[in-house]
């Protein structure tokens, strides 16, 4: 789950706690009650409720600081521990009442939701034989109409493991769409800026050296006039497979907009960022670029590039350094990398 958005699965996190908070107090009330257990098991079933609210009020807190996907598996956690050991430790009650099978339905959609399918499917394997033991082993429950309860939280659970798959697998290629540019299949713009801006917030605590790279097609404009707009269609997305091999996997590289990209590299030193981006323009200039069966050839960036330094803790300061560069790499002459040393 992406922790930085709100989407619709948090809210309804946010909404089951209340309705768990009230599930424990109702089973609290009830344990009070003088035939529902015998005093041992009481103690050990109000100790639980104890440990269900400690984790409660922690998923509570997970989620109250944006910590979505702990908050996820806390509840998930309590939902299963709601279950479980207060079956077994009241198994009458726990045949007869109708909250443990609550929380088993819970536990499955929960799952669904929040944690990857293989954890949900393994999950609703391990309750139901759980269920079906219980329910086999148990005269009381066999005499209770057992399969026809048994069936409609089989159904419920599968339905919403099912409805799940599907939103989650809808949400994906939303999230997919609203992050990338669509010609180069690149990060775009937005994401550039929202991964710059999360790395200067994270590093406080993150020593190591890092920095941006922003590079521009050289007479990107003359070029399209010359060649046709799909020619220079088919530069970019040229240049943009070429960028994917040539960068490692933990850079962010992203369409910036035009003929403009630009790349974040989380860990580099100064002088490696130098020759990593000399490297890049030489690279760019000897690429072939074939097109309709004609030789398109050889075209040119300009790169500025700028390494984390204290006074650029902003988003538009980091840029604006890199910018800078970028125009001075055009200033002298373009094909070339300008950038801090
Ligand atoms: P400079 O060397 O100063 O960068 O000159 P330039 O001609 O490249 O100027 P500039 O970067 O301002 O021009 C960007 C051009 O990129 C303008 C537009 O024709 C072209 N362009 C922007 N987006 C696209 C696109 O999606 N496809 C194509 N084919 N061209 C695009
Ligand atoms: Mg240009």
């Amino acid at each position: 789950m992406d922790e930085t958005r709100t989407d619709l699965r948090i809210r309804l996190l946010r909404l089951m706690h209340p309705m768990m908070l009230i599930m424990i107090a109702v089973a609290f009330v009830l344990s009070l009650a003088p035939l529902s257990f015998p005093s041992p098991d009481r103690f050990a079933y109000l100790l639980l409720l104890g440990a269900l609210l400690i984790m409660l009020i922690s998923a509570m807190i997970a989620q109250h600081k944006n910590r979505y996907l702990l908050s996820a598996y806390l509840t998930v956690a309590l939902a299963l521990t709601g279950t479980w050991p207060s079956i077994l430790i009241n198994l009458h009650a726990g045949i007869v009442d109708f909250f443990p099978l609550c929380y088993v339905t819970i536990t499955i959609i929960l799952s669904s939701l929040f944690l990857p399918s293989l954890v949900t499917i393994v999950l609703a394997v391990i309750q139901f034989t759980l269920l079906a033991v219980l329910v086999a082993s148990s005269a009381t429950l066999q005499l209770q109409n057992w399969p026809s309860f048994f069936f409609f939280v089989l159904l419920v659970s599968l339905l919403s493991m099912i409805a799940n798959y599907l939103i989650k697998t809808q949400m994906r290629q939303l999230n997919e769409s609203a992050i990338r540019d669509h010609l180069t299949g690149l990060f775009n713009r937005r994401y550039f800026e929202e991964t710059l801006s999360n790395k200067l917030t994270r590093n406080q605590s993150d020593r190591s050296p890092w920095g941006i790279i922003l590079l521009d097609i050289d007479h990107f404009k003359g070029f399209n006039d010359q060649n046709g707009h799909d020619a220079g269609d088919f530069v970019l997305a040229k240049l943009a497979h070429m960028m994917l091999a040539y960068f490692n996997l933990s850079s962010t590289i992203c369409r910036y907009g035009g003929d403009e990209f630009a790349i974040l590299l989380p860990h580099l030193e100064q002088k490696k960022l130098d020759e990593i981006c000399q490297e890049l323009v030489e690279q760019v200039h000897s690429l072939t670029l074939l097109h309709a069966g004609k030789d398109l050839g050889p075209m040119s960036i300009s790169v500025g590039y700028a390494c984390y330094t204290a006074q650029l803790n902003s988003v538009e300061l980091f840029v604006k350094q890199a910018d800078a560069y970028l125009y001075q790499a055009k200033q002298q002459g373009r094909n070339r990398a300008v950038g801090s040393s």
